[in-house]
């Protein structure tokens, strides 16, 4: 049985690709790649020649299984997207859920990830955070995702494309208040920068800011810590915390019953009895 390798690529500075890294994709027997031709680059710079195969979004389902033969055959393969740690709003899933079932060994080549290094260097929490990928565009997704930002106890990183960004923090300035909010662009290229301060003067200066941009926000300082143990609170406690984080009253009354460990109708109940 082959062995399947997820091996991390530079986010834009090729410097930033390990020598273990380096090592594996030499080594291997095929080089899955999100877009063959972006990597051939990249193997070029390396001075490395493998057989490539695509898997992309929108292969992945056949291509997995196409790639699951060989590594069944005893091909060892490496999994790279074009930029940074594939399965991270990259393609990689798939493969991995049906390794899994296989039994086939995954292994793990870190390396760059632009979510990781914009956080450390953003100035903003980062004992506990919450990554969202990209904000979905579906109206109704896009308000629950807007809705937990508003709520977040925890420092939120989001990807954006610099062509929604101002959209994007438009939609955020309707929820984040004076909460801080930090922008990396274009980390470990020429035109690397942080930007930091309100959502208006980000909002401001928006139509300037070019090329790949992670957006962060501070976390909500205002939300209510509530301990896991929702007896401690009142059921009129209970509710509000649920109501401030935009839920409906039926999602209300579904939460606190799973919560509190009790049957829907019993909330029902004690809400039509109050
Ligand atoms: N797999 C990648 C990773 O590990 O970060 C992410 C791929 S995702 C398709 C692309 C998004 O990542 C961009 O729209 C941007 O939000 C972020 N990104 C990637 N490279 C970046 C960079 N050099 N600087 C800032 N953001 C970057």
């Amino acid at each position: 049985m082959g062995k399947l390798y997820i091996v991390a690529t530079p986010i834009g500075n090729l410097g930033d690709i390990t020598l273990r890294a380096i090592e594996i994709l030499k080594n291997v027997d095929i080089i899955a790649a999100e877009d063959t031709r972006h990597t051939l680059k990249l193997l070029n710079h390396l001075e490395i020649s493998k057989p490539l195969i695509s898997y992309h979004r929108h292969n992945e389902d056949v291509k997995s299984k196409v790639l699951i033969e060989k590594l069944e055959e005893g091909q060892n393969i490496a999994l790279v997207s074009d930029a940074g740690t594939p399965g991270i709003c990259d393609p990689g899933h798939e493969i991995i859920k049906e390794c899994i079932e296989k039994n086939i060994e995954i292994i793990p080549i870190p390396g760059a990830c632009a979510m990781v290094n914009a956080l450390i260097c953003s100035g903003l929490d980062t004992s506990e955070f919450t990554f969202l990928g990209f904000l979905p565009l579906n109206k109704k997704s896009r308000k629950e995702k807007l809705n937990e930002i508003k709520n977040a106890k925890n420092t939120i990183i989001i990807y954006e494309a610099p062509h929604k960004l101002k959209t994007t923090l438009l939609d955020l300035k309707e929820i984040i208040e004076d909460r801080k909010i930090v922008l990396a662009r274009e980390i470990t290229k020429i035109h690397e920068e942080f930007v930091r301060g309100k959502i208006d003067d980000i909002i401001n200066i928006a139509d300037n800011i070019k090329g790949e941009i992670v957006i962060m926000i501070e976390k909500n300082e205002n939300i209510q810590n509530y301990s896991e143990d929702f007896t401690n609170i009142s059921l009129e406690e209970h509710y509000k915390m649920y109501e401030s984080q935009g839920l409906d009253k039926k999602e209300i009354i579904k939460k606190i019953a799973k919560d509190r460990k009790v049957s829907k109708n019993e909330i029902y109940q004690k809400f039509i009895d109050t």
